[in-house]
């Protein structure tokens, strides 16, 4: 077996646990591998496995990899997207994690429109208030619904985030709390269906689960890790 399966094969365990703990199915949670500065042979080795989800975060780096992937995979786009790519990005990725303002939601709409697609995704909220993070603050979401849940080509299923980086899991609690809480109300002010919480990350998707995560998102976690220069998004 390659480090990448025996890692998948333990990141499943983990997950299959924390769901159990808070009472969830295993089958609630979906993990996202995130393939980011990773080869495409690490994909087919994952994908070998029964791995069906692959995250990305560059545009650039998506158009040279998937097409050397094993076909038949969903490709997630996670980072953020600068609104010039979003008609690369539609043709290459079926589900987007990072929405994170007003005008490339239009402009994912516009496009999706023109193409005859209709794209499914998630609204990033800085919940933590980082300056260094995209996404809308909890009051832009509230605002920007609406508005955003009337898009006739884009179907937005939930809220995304990331928790600042800490040594301890337990510290991204919060964070992961407030964006259910978040969505809670934004379904319950709206009549809306917002199923899917993207949260959770290598280093704290335990208490993400717990907190309602149906996506996480691993990365080194199963493929090792990143040269530290490609860490950021976009
Ligand atoms: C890179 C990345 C991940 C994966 O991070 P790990 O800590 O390696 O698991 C998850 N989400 C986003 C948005 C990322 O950019």
């Amino acid at each position: 077996m390659t480090d990448i399966t025996t890692r998948l094969a333990q990141a499943r365990r983990e997950i299959a646990i924390a769901a159990r703990r808070a009472g969830r199915e295993p089958d609630s949670v979906r993990l996202v591998a995130v393939s980011k500065t990773h080869p495409a042979g690490a994909v087919e080795t994952a994908a070998a496995t029964g791995q069906r989800i692959f995250g990305e975060n560059r545009v650039q780096e998506a158009r040279e990899k998937i097409p050397a992937c094993p076909p038949g995979l969903e490709w997630h786009l996670l980072g953020h997207l600068q609104k010039n790519k979003v008609r690369q990005a539609l043709s290459l990725f079926s589900f987007f994690h990072s929405i994170d303002s007003e005008a490339l939601a239009g402009a994912i709409d516009r496009i999706a429109g023109e193409t005859g697609q209709k794209v499914d995704g998630l609204l990033e909220v800085n919940v933590s208030g980082e300056e260094t993070k995209h996404g809308f603050t909890p009051a832009q979401v509230r605002a920007a619904f609406p508005a955003l849940a009337a898009l006739p080509h884009l179907r937005i299923l939930g809220l995304m985030t990331m928790a600042p980086y800490s040594e301890n899991p337990e510290a991204a609690r919060p964070v992961f709390r407030a964006l259910r809480a978040l969505r809670d109300e934004l379904e319950c002010a709206h009549g809306a269906a917002l199923p899917e919480l993207s949260m959770g990350m290598s280093g704290d998707f335990e208490p993400a689960i717990e907190e309602g995560a149906t996506l996480v998102r691993l990365g080194s976690s199963i493929f090792g890790q990143r040269p530290q220069i490609q860490a950021g998004a976009e």
